[in-house]
C-alpha cells in the first residue's frame, strides 16, 4: 500500500469502530510556551488524556501533520524526518489493552498487509522495587495474535533486554534506548508529576533481514533498538496509573494514546527500510536525481536532507510563518538554508528548491488542500529566502575556508559573524566546520548567545538616540 491507501485505511478502520475522526492540529503553535510545533498526536489531546470533557467524545483518531525540529540532526539516516505524519487513536475511558492491541493488529496485518512474521513487540517489564507489575496483559494478548498468526511468539520481548548496555551510544545517528516501556509526561513511575496519569507502552518494530547487521553506525540490531534492522512503526501507551504522594494508584478512567509513523508503515509496507522510498518522498527524490544528474545511491546523505527540508518548509510556510531570526521563523530558516547549502553541494541549479517545492505541493493537494492553496505564497516565500541566502552563501564557505587556516578552534564570535554577514544559521556552520574536520570552542553557544544579546543592545542603543 501506499501512504495514501494507508492514511486512508487506518481513517477508515478507525472510524468503522466508532471513533469520531477529529480536526487536527495546527503544525505551527503559535500560543504555547512550551513548544513551537505539534510534535506528536497526543499533543493537542493531553488536556482530555489528563481529565478533561473532550466535546467529540472519549474514542477519537486523527492523522497529525507532525514536526520535530529536535529530530533534525537524526535526518539523513533511513527513518527520521523532521516532518512527517502520524496516525492517531484515542480511548479516553472507552476500550483498553485488548482492543488496542487487536485493532492495532487487524491495520497493521489485515488491512497494510505487514508480515507478522516480521513484526516484532516490545512490553513494559515491570519494577520491582516500585511495586509495579509486568505489563502481562499486553504480552499476552500480543502472544495470542501470534500465535494464532502460526509465527513463534519468541518476538514479544521484555523492555530490559539488551538495555542497559552502553556500547555505541554515541555518535548522533544512535537510537538505543534506555528507557523503560513507560509513558508520562515527565519522569519515570518513581518521578513524573503528582496527580498526572502514566502508563506501560508497548512497541511495535517491523524487522528488515536485508539490512546488514551491524551498520556503520554501529546500530544495535535488537527487537528493542529502534535501529539496524528494527524499526519503530508505532506504540501505544496504556495510562493506567496516577501517581501519589504515597505511591503509584490506578486509575478510575484508563486511556489509550496510539501513535504510529504513517511513512514508516509505508516503508514496511513496501518492504524498504528506507522511509524515503514511500510515494509521498520517493517522487522528491527522484526530481533530485533528474535535476542534479547524480544518483541517490551515491548521494543518500544530501538528498534525504534536501527532501526533509524543503517538506518540512513546504507546511511550515503552508501555516502561515515566515523565514525570520527566532523561534518558528528561525528553524523555517534552518531549514531552508540547510536545504540550500546541500543543493549547493550536489551543484543543483538554482531553481531545484522552487522545483522539489512543487512537487511536495501537488502529492499533499489532496489531502492537505490548505497547502495546495497557499501554494503561490509557499513558492514565492522559498524563492526570496533562496535568493537572500545563494547570494552570500559562497562568501561564507570562503569565510570559513579561511578561519579554517588560522589554525585554532572557532569560537561562537566566528559563528556569529558568518550568520551577521553571510546568513549561516549557527548549527549550519558548526556542521560545516566539522564537516571541515576543524575544532570549535566548547562554549560556542554560549559565545554565539553572547554576541547576539551584545548587537541587540547596540541596535537598541542606536535607536533610542535616533541612529540606526
Ligand atoms: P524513534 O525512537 O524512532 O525516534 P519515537 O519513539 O521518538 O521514534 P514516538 O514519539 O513514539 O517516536 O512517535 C510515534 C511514532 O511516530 C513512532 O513509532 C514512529 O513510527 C513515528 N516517528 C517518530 N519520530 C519520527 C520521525 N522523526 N520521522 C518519521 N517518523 C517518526
Ligand atoms: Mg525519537
Ligand atoms: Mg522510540
Ligand atoms: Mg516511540
Amino acid at each position: 500500500m501506499n501512504v495514501e491507501e494507508i492514511r486512508r485505511g487506518f481513517l477508515d478502520l478507525v472510524a468503522a469502530r466508532g471513533h469520531k475522526i477529529v480536526d487536527r492540529a495546527p503544525l505551527v503553535l503559535r500560543d504555547d510556551s512550551t513548544t513551537l510545533f505539534t510534535g506528536s498526536g497526543m499533543q493537542p489531546l493531553v488536556p482530555y488524556l489528563l481529565g478533561a470533557d473532550h466535546p467529540q467524545g472519549d474514542v477519537l483518531a486523527d492523522v497529525q501533520p507532525c514536526l520535530r525540529s529536535q529530530d533534525i540532526d537524526e535526518v539523513g539516516d533511513n527513518r527520521h524526518t523532521t516532518f512527517f505524519e502520524m496516525l492517531g487513536n484515542w480511548s479516553l475511558g472507552g476500550y483498553f489493552k485488548d482492543e488496542q492491541i487487536r485493532m492495532l493488529w487487524e491495520f497493521l496485518v489485515e488491512i497494510v498487509g505487514l508480515d507478522p512474521n516480521r513484526l516484532y513487540v516490545s512490553v513494559y517489564s515491570g519494577d520491582e522495587a516500585l511495586g509495579i507489575p509486568r505489563d502481562t496483559d499486553s504480552a499476552d494478548i500480543w502472544t495470542e495474535l501470534f500465535t494464532a498468526a502460526g509465527v513463534s511468539a519468541d518476538r514479544v520481548v521484555l523492555d530490559t533486554e539488551q538495555r542497559g548496555d552502553d556500547e555505541g551510544h554515541h555518535g548522533a545517528h544512535i537510537c538505543f534506548y534506555r528507557d523503560k516501556n513507560w509513558w508520562s509526561r515527565g519522569g519515570g513511575p518513581d518521578t513524573m508529576p503528582i496527580g498526572d496519569p502514566g502508563g506501560p507502552d508497548t512497541e511495535v518494530f517491523y524487522y528488515f533481514p536485508q539490512v546488514e547487521h551491524d551498520t556503520a553506525f554501529g546500530r544495535h540490531s535488537h527487537p528493542n533498538s529502534d535501529g539496524g534492522q528494527f524499526l519503530e512503526i508505532g506504540n501505544s501507551v496504556f495510562m493506567q496509573f496516577t501517581r501519589t504522594e504515597s505511591g503509584l494508584r490506578e486509575l478510575g478512567r484508563r486511556n489509550v494514546d496510539f501513535g504510529g509513523g504513517l511513512e514508516r508503515i509505508a516503508a514496511a509496507s513496501i518492504d524498504s527500510p528506507d522511509v524515503y522510498r514511500v510515494s509521498t518522498l520517493w517522487p522528491l527524490i527522484e526530481r533530485l536525481e533528474t535535476l542534479s544528474g547524480r544518483t541517490y545511491d551515491e548521494n543518500t546523505h544530501a538528498m534525504r536532507i534536501i527532501a526533509d527540508h524543503i517538506r518540512g518548509a513546504v507546511f511550515v510556510i503552508g501555516d502561515g510563518v515566515k523565514p525570520a531570526g527566532k523561534e518558528h521563523g528561525y528553524v523555517l530558516r534552518r531549514l531552508i538554508r540547510r536545504a540550500i547549502r546541500f543543493a549547493h553541494g550536489l551543484e543543483l541549479p538554482d531553481s531545484a528548491i522552487g522545483e522539489v517545492a512543487r512537487v511536495v505541493i501537488d502529492i499533499y493537494a489532496d489531502a492537505y488542500p490548505d497547502i495546495a492553496a497557499a501554494g503561490d505564497d509557499i513558492l514565492a516565500t522559498l524563492a526570496k529566502e533562496e535568493r537572500s541566502f545563494r547570494r552570500t552563501l559562497g562568501k561564507g564557505l570562503r569565510e570559513l575556508r579561511r578561519l579554517g587556516k588560522e589554525n585554532r578552534p572557532l569560537t561562537g564570535e566566528d559563528f556569529y559573524t558568518l550568520y551577521d554577514r553571510y546568513g549561516f544559521p549557527v548549527e549550519l556552520a558548526v556542521e560545516e566546520a566539522f564537516a571541515r574536520g576543524l575544532t570549535v570552542t566548547d562554549n560556542w553557544r554560549t559565545e554565539f548567545d553572547e554576541c547576539t544579546l551584545q548587537q541587540r543592545e547596540r541596535s537598541q542603543a542606536g535607536s533610542k538616540l535616533g541612529v540606526s
